[in-house]
């Protein structure tokens, strides 16, 4: 999901930083079994420490920082694979757009 380069993705996502800082290299989908599928689907990020442990905004403390980026690797997993391939492998749905109802109406990707 990104080459490694020195930036922080939460960052660059959220403050447009993209200054060149120390980086954690982060599974996404960090857990047992899925720290494995992360790492195979390269479902993974760097991160600055802040980012990544050691801070309230750090993805292994605050619910919502994990979610951005379950959300990021959700949309990237489904662009290449689907959907059905994502629930399959991953078996937990972060997206709001990929309701059971809306998916009976079908999906349109608007980027
Ligand atoms: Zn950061
Ligand atoms: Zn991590």
């Amino acid at each position: 999901m990104q080459r490694k380069d020195g930036t922080c993705y939460l960052c660059k996502k959220l403050y447009m930083g993209d200054w060149i800082q120390p980086t954690h290299e982060h599974h996404i989908m960090f857990g047992s079994a899925d720290r494995k599928l992360s790492e195979h689907y390269g479902l993974k990020v760097y991160l600055c420490l802040g980012h990544h442990e050691m801070s309230k905004e750090a993805v292994h403390e605050d619910k919502e920082m994990n979610l951005i980026l379950r959300r990021d690797a959700e949309r990237a997993f489904i662009k290449k694979y689907s959907f059905e391939k994502w629930m399959e492998v991953f078996g937990k749905n972060y997206l709001d757009e990929y309701t059971p109802e809306r998916r009976k109406y079908g999906y349109k990707s608007n980027d």
